[in-house]
Formats: C-alpha cells, structure tokens, sequence
C-alpha cells in the first residue's frame, strides 16, 4: 500500500496550516471554548502515515449501538457531559460526517468487520441471515494472519457469536441471558459486565498483539432512562475501559476506534427505533480514531466517510493485507479527496412489516433515498432532511438514481430463499410464501403510523387482554398480510388464548409472508407442536430452522428428542447446539439417565457462570428444581423453582413444578398463592389451564373444575 501525506488531507483544518500553533477550525464546533482548547492543544503536528506504521499495536474498536452523532458533545449536542468521549476525541481524529451502511446491528457489524457491503457479504437483517468468514473474510482473518490474537466481548443477542461472527474471532464473549417479556432482539447485557469479560481477556493476552471488538447496547431500546441518560451511561463505560487501558499502559499505543452501527429515529421522521428508514438520524454516527502516540490529535476530518472504510483504515495502519470492496483507507488522502457517494439499504421494512425496502446514496451535499415514492435532500440547507427538493432538482436526483442502480438491483433483495430451502418449505406447505413478497410494496414513510397499531396490540396482549390484542391483530393484518411481526404477534396471542390450531395457522402466514424469516416462525410452532406432544410435527419445523437458526434448531431438537425419549439422539442434538440452552437441556438429559452427579455438577457450573456475568438463563433454575426434586432434596427445589419464576415469570411449568414440590413437603397453604401468582403474572386462558391441570395432579378436583371455567370464559 502506498504513504499518504496528510498535507493533502481533505481536511479544514490542514489546508490553511500556516504554523504548527495555528489550527484554523473551520468546521462547526459545538462551542468557542472547546475551540479554543483544542487550539491550545495545539492539533497535533503534521504527521505522514505509511502503512503499517503501527504494526503490532493493540487495535480497540468500541462499537457504542444506536448512538447517533449529532446526540454527542463532539458532534454539537449541548444537552449533555460525556467526558469520556471528548477525551478520546481531543487524543485522535473526528470524522464528522460518517455514515452507516444499514441501520440493523448485525449487517452493520459485519460490513464494519469486512469493509464490505450488506449485498456483498449477504447478512441482510438481524434474523435470518448467516455470516460466512470463509468466503467474506474480516479485518480480523488479516490481522490474525499476522499473528493478532483476535477477542470480541458483546452485549447484544442479535450479535450472538453463532450467527457466523465468533468464527472471526479467537475469543468471542456474548453470554447473553434471556429476560421476561423481551423480545430476543432487545436482549442485552450491561456494558459494565461486558466490560468486566474484555479486561479480564485483555489481562491474558495483552503480551501479544491483540485486536478487541467491544460492542455496548446502552442506547439501543429498551431504555433505563431516556435517550440521551442511556449515551451518558455508554460514556461512563468507555471512561472505565480508557482508565483500564492507562493503568496497564495500553492507552497511548493503542488504535482506538470508537463508532456506531447505526443512529436510533427518535421520532424525528415518525420512526422512534430504527430499522424501517435510511434518514439522517438513522445513518449519521459519531466515528472518532486514535492513534498511538495521539498522532494528529485534534484533527476533524468533514469529508464523508463510512463504516466499511473501518475494515482497509485498520489494515493500512497495522499493515496487513485485507482485500475488502468499496471501502477507503481514511489515511489515504487521495481517496478521501475524490468524489464519493455512500451506499445505505434496509430491508426491514420488506422482510418485517411487508413495506417497500429503501436504498439509499449520500455524497458530500445530497441524500437520495430510493423508495415507490423517491426523496432527495439538500443537505447544505437542510440537514434534517425535512424538505424533498427531487422535483426542483431533477438533474442531481437522476444522476444519483443512475448511480445506485449501478448497486445491482438483484442485490437489492436477497433471491428469497435458497432452492434447497424453498424445496423444504414446498414440503411443508409454505411455498405460497415467495410469490407474496414480490411485487410492489407499499412505501414505508405512507405507513410508518401503522408500527403504532402493532405496539399498542403488544401492550393489550402484554396487559393478559388476549382477546381485544387478536381483534386488533386481525384488523392489522387484513389491511396488510404481508406483516410478518403481525402474524409473529398474532401467534403468540393465540397461544396465550389456548387457541393452538389458530396459533399454528398464524405462524405459517407468517413464514409465507418473510419467507427469510421462516426458522424464527418454524422454532415457535416447533416448541407448541411439543406442548400438543405432536413430535413429528415438531421435528418436521425444527428441521426448517437448521438453516436460518441451526443453533435454535439443535436445541429444539435436542428438546424434542428428550420429551420424546430419545435421550441418545438428544444428547447429540444438545451438543450440536454448543449453547448455554443445548447444556441445560444436556444436563436434563443425564438427569432423566440417572446420571444425577453428572446433571447437578454441570447446571450448578452453569449457575456460577451465570451468576458471574449477571446472566439469566431461561430454564436453567427450572432444570435444578426439577433435579433436586429428583434427589429428593426438596428444599432447594423449592428455592430453584422460585428463583425461576423470579426471573421469567411467564414460565408455567415452574410454577407447576413449585406446587408439586410444596405439597410433598406438606406446606399445603403455599400452593394457593402460587398458582394465584401465576394466573396474576400471565392471565391467559393458557395459564388457568395449567392451574387446573396441577389441582387435578394434586388430587384437588374442584379447584381444577373452577380454573377450568375460568380458561372456558377468557377464551
Ligand atoms: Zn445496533
């Protein structure tokens, strides 16, 4: 690779240098002071880069999720202190105008990883999509080439090391615990105990060189406070990991690359999360570089840049060789300077919601956004992107939509589904699928109200009024079929109703509605065909998911085998799955061969492990009830029931369990409470079933007779 002189840098600051003191800012700074102060600092001295002048050095890449640029300090925002990032800032290099290249955590993470773009390495979405190291190599297959050893410690479930990321990786930290009543793609950990697992690896490998991806969710939904509380608690995280780094004296020859995947709406254009628009807020994150030594400390760069420029930026600076697409080196002054336009896609609102897909291109003054109904911004006056100026400027609009129709359109959607897994889905009865995502979609800025619906009917669900919650759906859905979060919703209720058949029915509309997300569709019909004990049902969906979820799906048929009592096949299965699920439902497996020792000494390893990351592991309390119950050490069942019911309680059988274990322990009073407690927690038809099953277990007959009236009239 060749030097670069940063004389030529396309930067404010460096073209007027007449001094080494003098630092002219031009670009726009959130105050004089701070203007001042990185005057004073003195912007740091001209300083040629060569390639792979910092080999060896730690390479730190701290992706904050969903944090947009212009909610930091460093980018403008007065509203709030983060001191930790300004810190950063002021030691390295601002890029004021990054942006990303899809608003979705993990296509984001893998173009950052590969410099390559979603169509190019193929993850299109958070579900359903699979990252293959082998044929999209990342910065980190170059850098372990170079003897790095390469660790990722990440809070998020959507960037669990098994959808393909981990193979990238040395070490790949994602324990991440299920939670009540959140959706897995809000799962997330505490920046704070993820922090804790990459000073810990740090500590063990830092003799070597190393490249560490820390990834924290703070921002992202749901919130412990409001937005900007969220950035500030991010900023405290990444304060810790700063004195970390100074105390072992890591700090100053690192590479420190701080960024986000992507903005959060907030409203702004009617989205308040992400994931459906390609507008400024959604787009535009903060992307700050230190390199070791401070080198160029202070230097703020207004040329655009982007979050596939990460990837060949990292291999120029440690000198490595990673061929990656249509990313720059950012220290490469010539590509910097030449005239650019970033591409951006989503295909959410196509795959989610059954609304158009958006693509999007953004060069140094206009957006162009691609959608039944095209937008053009004028981003000089009008960088909120408020006024769609296409009809007062035809010229820009058709050279940019010449430009991206350059992007193949056959990379605009992923070709449905593989043939082999259309063959499946055929067999299944879910073919009518492909044909219904075809054709024009409506245009998601036409309907954006429309998410609205679907969360107010989560929140009459959530509030156990089922029934309102699937007339609400229906209506929904009869407007727009091809609303696969709907059917998704819709399902669920229905199994809170005790309706199964109609639960069955509304997750197959779903599958034919987001044929990319059928394994996600077919695992929740897989776990309800269980319950109706309908196991060749259930193996038949399971087996659907092997490609879209291979490790949900080895799960799932680890569970299925056990339920059905093929404890050898299970135990292949569970170990397939190599998940924290697959060894709870491994150490069930022992426990129902008798193997008591073997299944205590491994659940209550996985208790300490958990304990340790503050994770909660759905069913693992379950399963130590359920065997201590088995060794007659009731007690302590008792105590792992509650602490099941503690953590997820929507989870019945504990609650089952728990009246079990209390009646052999002759505590008769406490039994009352608890399914009281259950039906409080759940108030589903589904849970009055489960009450009068359990009085009937227990002998008491009108007590089961009257929850069974009660499930009769809520159904
Ligand atoms: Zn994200």
């Amino acid at each position: 690779m060749r030097s670069t002189t940063s004389r030529q840098l396309a930067v404010g600051s460096r073209q007027e240098d007449r001094s080494p003191a003098y630092c002219p800012l031009r670009t726009a700074y959130p105050s004089l002071l701070l203007a001042l102060l990185l005057a004073l600092a003195g912007c740091g001295r001209d300083h040629e880069i060569s390639s792979g002048e910092f080999r060896g050095a730690p390479v730190i890449l701290i992706s904050i999720d969903t944090l947009r640029s212009d909610r930091l300090p460093v980018y403008g925002y007065a509203n709030i202190r983060t001191p930790a990032i300004d810190a950063l800032a002021a030691d390295g290099i601002v890029f004021e105008r990054a942006y990303s290249n899809v608003p979705l955590t993990l296509p984001s993470h893998t173009s950052i990883l590969t410099g390559l773009l979603p169509p190019e390495h193929g993850v299109r979405n958070n579900v359903g999509f699979h990252y293959d190291v082998t044929k999209h190599p990342a910065i980190t297959t170059a850098l372990r080439n170079a003897n790095y050893k390469a660790a990722a410690a990440v809070s998020a479930y959507v960037l669990r090391g098994n959808t393909g990321l981990s193979d990238a990786f040395d070490f790949y930290d994602d324990a991440i615990g299920a939670e009540a009543g959140v959706a897995t793609g809000r799962l997330q950990r505490p920046g704070t105990v993820t922090l804790n697992v990459a000073q810990q690896w740090i500590d063990r490998n830092a003799a070597d060189p190393f490249f560490l991806l820390f990834h924290i969710f703070e921002p992202h939904s749901p919130h412990v406070g409001s937005y900007d509380d969220e950035v500030v608690a991010a900023d405290v995280i990444t304060g810790k990991l700063f004195e970390y780094l100074k105390a072992k004296g890591l700090y100053d020859k690192s590479v420190i690359i701080l960024l986000s995947d992507h903005g959060e709406g907030l409203g702004d254009h009617g989205e308040e999360e992400h994931g459906v628009f390609l507008y400024r807020e959604a787009l535009q994150v903060p992307l700050i570089v230190k390199l070791p030594g401070s080198v160029r400390r202070g230097e703020r760069v207004a040329t655009l840049a982007s979050l596939i420029d990460v990837a060949p930026t990292i291999a120029f600076l440690a000198g490595v060789d990673h061929s990656s697409g249509k990313g720059i080196n950012l220290f490469d002054p010539d590509a910097l300077a030449k005239r650019r336009a970033i591409y951006s896609e989503t295909l959410y609102p196509r795959i989610h919601l059954g609304w158009s897909e958006l693509r999007s291109l953004v060069d140094s003054q206009h957006h162009y956004i691609e959608a039944p109904k095209p937008e053009l911004y004028d981003l000089g006056a009008d960088a909120a992107e408020r006024s769609n100026v296409l009809n007062d400027q035809r010229r820009v609009y058709a050279s940019l939509r010449d430009e991206l129709a350059k992007y193949s359109h056959a990379a605009a959607t992923p070709a449905t589904v593989d043939p082999e897994e259309a063959k499946k889905l055929e067999a299944l009865g879910y073919l009518g699928s492909i044909k219904s995502t075809e054709g024009p979609l409506p245009d998601p800025k036409d309907h954006i109200q429309e998410l609205r619906a679907l969360q107010q009917a989560a929140r009459l669900a959530f509030e156990g009024r089922n029934k309102e919650a699937a007339e609400s759906l229906r209506g929904i859905l009869s407007a727009n079929p091809r609303f696969s979060d709907a059917w998704a919703k819709l399902g669920s209720v229905y199994e809170a109703l005790g309706q199964n058949e109609k639960a069955i029915q509304a997750y197959g509309e779903g599958i034919r509605a987001a044929p990319s997300s059928a394994a996600e569709f077919a695992l929740s019909m897989a776990e309800l065909y269980v319950r109706l004990h309908r196991f060749e049902d259930a193996k038949k969906h399971a087996e659907l998911a092997l490609a879209g979820n291979p490790s949900g799906a080895h799960e799932s048929l680890a569970r299925i085998a056990l339920e059905s009592g093929d404890l050898a096949l299970a135990e292949r299965e569970s170990r397939a799955a190599a998940t924290t699920a697959g060894t709870v439902i491994l150490a069930r497996i022992h426990a129902a061969q008798g193997r008591f020792d073997d299944a205590l000494h491994m659940l209550e390893q996985l208790r300490g492990e958990a304990a340790s990351k503050q994770m909660h592991v759905e069913g693992l309390e379950f399963a130590l009830g359920d065997l201590y119950a088995k060794m007659n050490r009731f007690a302590e069942a008792e105590q792992a029931f509650r602490n099941e019911i503690a953590m997820f309680p929507s989870d019945l059988q504990a609650y089952s369990s728990l009246a079990v274990v209390l009646v052999v322990q002759k505590k008769y009073d406490a039994v009352d409470p608890v399914l009281t407690q259950m039906a409080e927690n759940n108030r589903s038809p589904q849970a009055y079933l489960v009450a009068a099953k359990t009085y009937a277990v227990l002998g008491d007959a009108r007590t089961a007779a009257q929850w069974r009236n009660r499930a009769a009239q809520a159904q």
